[in-house]
């Protein structure tokens, strides 16, 4: 089987935090966010055998205890995805995802096969801009993923999700309805950066959480992730 390669970085702690993972990059993405940082891995072609990645997760394992699937959109190439996942998971590896949500059954069939441990889930808007963002009909599958999310969440099944935002100086005032779409799950407001943009500071990005009345993480390229509750102070 063949896998569109991106990349791989033997050994991380930003990918998943708080866990030493390898990271394997996959390409291809059918957004066009316009903040994307991995532009360059949202097309192009590199097929390279799965059994080669599987090799270089292999060749991880003295220093990662985790693999985490990227991109570009990793669930855009669902049979290679889940392919690689369970030859990661038959090595010993905790999974992880990071992904836009777009291939709702690929998620799916990552939880129902207890493929995935961690998935990172971004909500890049509200609802009602969601498709204008993105630049595709996305909104439908993105929902369908965090329902997917949220109920292996639920059932025990899942052991870690996220739902990122990327907040950008401006729209602060979505964070309230993409918060609630978010529900009980882990909240990270990431800090926006792209051109034309002043990003928000650390302090910014509290002030617009302080409303939701519940605890989030904040990353900032200058001060990493910390943790943030309006009830208490900064707790991490
Ligand atoms: S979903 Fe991710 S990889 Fe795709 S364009 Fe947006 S930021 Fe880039």
């Amino acid at each position: 089987m063949y896998v569109n390669f991106g990349g791989f970085v033997s050994f991380s702690t930003v990918d998943w935090r708080g866990r030493a993972a390898c990271t394997v990059f996959l390409r291809g993405c059918p957004a066009r966010c316009f903040y994307c940082h991995n532009v360059d891995l949202q097309g192009g072609e590199d097929l390279r055998d799965t059994d080669e990645v599987i090799d270089l997760i292999r060749g991880s394992r003295t220093v990662a205890g985790a693999v985490v699937f990227s991109g570009g959109e990793p669930t855009l190439q669902g049979p290679a995805l889940l392919h690689l996942a369970a030859a990661a998971r038959a090595m010993g590896f905790s999974v992880g995802l990071h992904t836009n949500g777009m291939f709702p059954r690929v998620v799916e069939a990552l939880l129902e096969g207890h493929l995935v441990d961690m998935v990172a889930l971004d909500l890049k808007t509200t609802w009602e801009r969601y498709d204008d963002l993105l630049g595709v009909a996305a909104v439908d599958a993105v929902k369908q993923s965090l329902s997917a999310c949220r109920r292996a969440k639920a059932d025990g099944s899942l052991g870690t999700c996220q739902v990122v935002v990327t907040l950008f100086r401006g729209r602060e005032d979505d964070l309230p309805s993409i918060a609630e779409a978010a529900g009980g799950l882990d909240l990270v407001l990431q800090q926006g950066v792209a051109a034309g943009f002043v990003p928000l500071t650390r302090q910014e990005l509290e002030a617009a959480a302080a409303p939701l009345r519940r605890s989030v993480l904040i990353r900032t390229r200058e001060d990493g992730e910390v943790g943030y509750d309006p009830e208490q102070k900064p707790f991490r």
